[in-house]
Order: structure tokens, then sequence, then C-alpha cells
């Protein structure tokens, strides 16, 4: 019955692998956490989880890389379901235009975070999170979230990765004392700060990915359990901020080109939604100057376009 679907995103999906395998301008991976810096950019992933459960794994996509950013479409759903629209007294909803770890827009606007999918709007969700916990509970939680998601009690933090931008983490501590000195944060900046290195620094597959992100094509709803994570009009929300801030300042170009809701991470991950139809997750750890996977981009942009997956049709 689904055969020539099923068929049809294979041969998509073995097409973008081996197209990618040749691509020799790659990108350069982010130097500033410096165990990002090691990580070869040879590797290319792709998992594609369709919504009748049909799951495509091409390339590198069963190995874990650092999700970076990518965390932050998870822990702004947490934080969501805990505070639910109290959370926009922290944080905008508008795309940046900056880079993603910029702190010009924080002095003309108060200490308020554009969107929570900047470093500072992130750091900002987190500390609602972690509001009335202990740091490591905060962090269990989040884990516990993606693992269930994911279907994956293996998915795990990277400590290596965590120490490193721990250590090297200036800006980001920077950002969150400002937003500190403006009463944005209630917790302990080092708290909040060592929550956010941590669920960054979570190491996941494409495939995992891919699996936790369904709820997001699904209306909401969890496929595994049938049950509802979040309510079907916040999924279409958290989709549109994804579409409008998910790749930093690079976020319209994504638009322009694959025209899906996306979020990507300076680890070279990108998770893509066709909502009713797929998630997407690619991984490639060149990025452009954006701060964005390079083939990762190209590969979305492919696929959307073989499936004709686009929100904004053909
Ligand atoms: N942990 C990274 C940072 O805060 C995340 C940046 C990203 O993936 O865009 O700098």
């Amino acid at each position: 019955m689904m055969g020539s679907s099923v068929g049809k995103l294979q041969t998509a999906v073995e097409e973008i692998v081996d197209e990618m395998r040749g691509m020799s301008e790659r990108g350069t991976v982010a130097s500033y956490i410096p165990e990002l810096a090691c990580v070869d950019t040879k590797y290319f992933g792709i998992a594609v989880i369709e919504s009748d459960g049909n799951v495509i794994v091409g390339g590198d996509g069963d190995v874990p890389f650092s999700i970076q950013s990518i965390s932050k479409v998870f822990t702004l759903t947490l934080a969501l379901g805990k505070v639910g629209n109290r959370l926009w007294t922290r944080v905008g909803r508008e795309p940046s235009g900056s880079p993603f770890n910029s702190i010009v827009q924080l002095e003309r606007e108060q200490g308020i975070p554009r969107n929570p999918f900047i470093n500072a709007g992130a750091i900002a969700v987190t500390d609602l999170i972690l509001s009335g916990h202990q740091p490591r509970e905060a962090l269990g939680e989040i884990l516990r979230f993606m693992q269930f998601l994911a279907d994956d009690p293996t998915v795990t933090i990277d400590q290596e990765v965590a120490a490193s931008e721990h250590r090297t983490g200036f800006r980001n501590a920077a950002l969150a004392n400002y937003m500190k000195s403006f009463g944005v944060l209630d917790n302990p900046v080092d708290f909040t700060l060592g929550v956010y290195f941590h669920h960054c620094a979570i190491a996941m597959s494409c495939r995992q990915l891919a699996m936790a992100g369904r709820f997001l094509a699904q209306n909401g709803s969890n496929p595994s359990t049938g049950l509802a994570v979040v309510q079907p009009e916040r999924a279409r929300r958290i989709n549109a901020l994804m579409l409008t801030c998910g790749h930093y300042d690079g976020s319209g170009e994504f638009a322009y080109r694959v025209g899906l809701p996306g979020k990507s991470g300076v680890g070279g991950g990108i998770l893509a939604v066709a909502p009713g139809k797929a998630s997407i997750a690619v991984w490639s750890p060149g990025l452009d100057t954006t701060g964005n996977s390079r083939l990762g981009q190209i590969a979305l942009e492919k696929l959307a376009k073989k499936m004709g997956w686009s929100i904004f049709g053909a």
C-alpha cells in the first residue's frame, strides 16, 4: 500500500547520501568549543521518520553527535509545559537577525532576548526549568524527556563536551550575567549556565533525534504512546518559531531554500519538521558562516524538493 512512497523516500535518501559523500566544500567545524573542533567534517547522516512510522536512515545516521542548540526546541517545550504563556514575559518571539551569541540586542531591549532559540533566549528558558529544583534535577528532567521522546533510554550527555564548553563559555556567561542584571534570570547564574551547557552537550544520532521530533510533525502527539506531548496548537506554534528563528541570522535563507520548520546546532545537526508528513534529522559537522550545517542545509533542500514537502508548496 505505501510501497511507492516508501520507495521514493528510500531512493531520495540514497541519492542525497551519495551526493553529500562527494561534496568537497564541507564547511568549517565550530572551534569555539574545543571539543567540537576535533570532529571530522567527513560525516554525513540523515534519518527520516514518516508519520506512518516508516523509518529511513542513511549515511552516518546512527552515529551520535553533539545536538547543541537543537536541545533548545525541547527545553522550550518543557518550559512551556511548566509555566505556559508566562514564558513570553522572559523571552520574545521575533527573529533576531543577529548571530546566535550576540549581546547587542539585549541592551536595547532591557535584557529580554528576542527568541528562545538564540543563546540568550535559551539560557532564560533554562532558568525557568531550573526554578524550584537543583541543577541536577533539572538536567535529569531534560535528559529523561529526550529519552522518552526518542524512545531510547541510552541517550546521554557527553560530559567532555559539557566540560569543554563550561571552560570556554565566556560569551554565554556574559549573556547570562547581563540578563541577571535586568532581573530576567531567577537562579544563580552558575547554576543556570551549568544546566544550559549540559543540555547542549546531549549526544544523539540522527535516528534518535528524528524520533524525538515526531510529536512536532504529528500535531503534538507521540506515536509511541498515542498520547499528547503538547496540544496541537502548541506544536503548531513551536514549529512557527522554528521556521522564523531556528537558524539564527540564517533563518530567512533556510525558509527560502528548504521551506520547513527547522532547528540547527553548532554540532552540525538540524532537526526539520514536515508537518503531518515526517520528522527529519541531518548531521554534518562543517558549518557555514551563520553557524548552520552546510551539507545539512543542502541535503534538506534536496529532500524537501524531491518529496514535495515544503510547507509553501512546490
Ligand atoms: N552550546 C552552544 C553555545 O551556547 C550552542 C550554540 C548553538 O548550537 O548554536 O554556544
